[in-house]
């Protein structure tokens, strides 16, 4: 039984030396990109696998077409950064090779193809995914999912931390004997600051009035009780910005509740119930058809569609056909982002009467349905008829 304990503390030492030294780690970028205050934001533009370049290849048309005057002027430039294809990935053996890594540093915000994956039995070399890559060398700790249903007046944004809370050290549980496991939660200081900031700057910027937190702080005392309290002191910041509280488990609830879900609009989550709360705000959206992610760090962002890179798509010769919708809202959050939102909301807009009400040119993902192309030129169409 000693033994046991002592072999299960000396993991645990090992495990919060490398903490400290990622708190630590995490302290060297202190602000936010001011995009305002740039004489010229870059742009990247990536377009993965499979369906990827074709998808790309439109949202970047669609980019132009809103920024047509910022490109001309020189505050807006849009950079193609080849090389992020699983060939060159399994060429190289890194997940993401250092020339390609270098380009992405030189972007500001970045638009995302999917990027497949190598699994087991598919005969490639175990690259780590893409994005964890991404997310861990750009420090993106911010998960962001708008999730919206305008005929139930909802309309909301999570932020949910990306890096700590029980994820942080996920497989570094320890079974101290046969009878006893223990998993760790981390929160730090820095952890949970930015993750708040974050929400509080984006409501900011985009009108919103409300900011809930939703955590367990009345039993997971330590780690949450510090999320809830930064949260609280970040909005001291913000006097315009109301922030509540809530536990997970009554905001399961108020989200099915439709007598007062509508009234929320920016949530802040630690990892854990981030993840279960936006599945479940997903399947109020009903599909993910229109939703887009993004990954937020301080000095960094990545924009991108929720699905993969649809490599059947590609072998059954009907990779044209590729449904954009995703990678356009993701096109929005990234204009929304870098404070272009005259842009974001116009293609909002657009997006919503193609997809929701018009339809006068639907793609199915199939020959049946308009192209990708064809479907671009609709939301370009409905942007200038606005
Ligand atoms: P997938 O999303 O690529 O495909 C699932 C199904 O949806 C397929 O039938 C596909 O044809 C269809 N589909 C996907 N996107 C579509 C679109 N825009 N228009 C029409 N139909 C579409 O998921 P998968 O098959 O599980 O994954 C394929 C590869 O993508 C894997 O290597 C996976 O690792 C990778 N992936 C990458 C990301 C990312 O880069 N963020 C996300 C998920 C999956």
């Amino acid at each position: 039984m000693e033994a046991k304990i002592k072999e299960a503390t000396k993991k645990f030492e090992e495990l919060l030396r490398g903490q400290l030294e990622r708190a630590e780690k995490m302290k060297e970028n202190k602000d936010f990109t001011d995009y305002n205050a740039l004489d010229k934001i870059v742009i990247g533009i990536v377009p993965g696998d499979g369906i990827g370049p074709i998808i790309l290849r439109e949202a970047e048309r669609v980019l132009r077409f809103l920024l047509e005057d910022k490109v001309k002027s020189g505050k807006v430039e849009l950079k193609n950064i080849d090389g992020l294809t699983i060939e060159n990935r399994v060429a190289k053996l890194k997940s993401i090779p250092d020339d390609v890594m270098d380009k992405i540093k030189s972007c500001h915000v970045l638009l995302k193809g999917p990027t497949t994956t190598p699994s087991k039995g598919d005969g490639l070399p175990n690259l780590e995914s893409a994005n964890v890559t991404m997310r861990k060398e750009l420090d993106l700790f911010a998960n962001v999912r708008p999730v919206k249903v305008p005929e139930k007046n909802i309309d909301w944004t999570f932020f949910r931390e990306n890096t700590e809370g029980s994820y942080a050290v996920g497989s570094k549980g320890i079974n101290v004997t046969d009878d006893v496991a223990v998993d760790f939660c981390i929160a730090t200081t820095e952890g949970c600051e930015r993750i708040a900031r974050a929400a509080f700057e984006f409501a900011k910027n985009n009108g919103k009035k409300r900011v809930s937190a939703v955590t367990k702080a009345n039993i997971i005392k330590t780690t949450d009780g510090k999320f809830l309290d930064i949260c609280k002191e970040v909005a001291k910041d913000y006097p315009d910005i109301t922030l509540d509280s809530w536990y997970v488990d009554i905001m399961t609830a108020n989200l099915i509740n439709e007598d007062i879900r509508s009234s929320f609009e920016v949530f802040v989550l630690p990892n854990l119930y981030g993840d279960i709360i936006t599945d479940e705000a997903a399947q109020i959206q009903g599909g993910v058809g229109t939703a887009g992610s993004s990954n937020i760090g301080k000095k960094y962002a990545m924009f991108e569609a929720i699905h993969g890179s649809a490599p059947r798509m590609i072998e059954e010769g009907i990779g044209e056909y590729a449904n954009p919708s995703s990678i356009f809202k993701a096109t929005e959050m990234l204009l929304r982002h870098i404070g272009f939102i005259n842009e974001a909301n116009k293609l909002d807009e657009a997006l919503n009467k193609c997809i929701e009400i018009e339809k006068k040119v639907v793609v199915t993902g199939n020959k049946d349905g308009a192209t990708t192309k064809e479907f671009a030129d609709y939301v370009m169409q409905t942007v200038k008829a606005l």
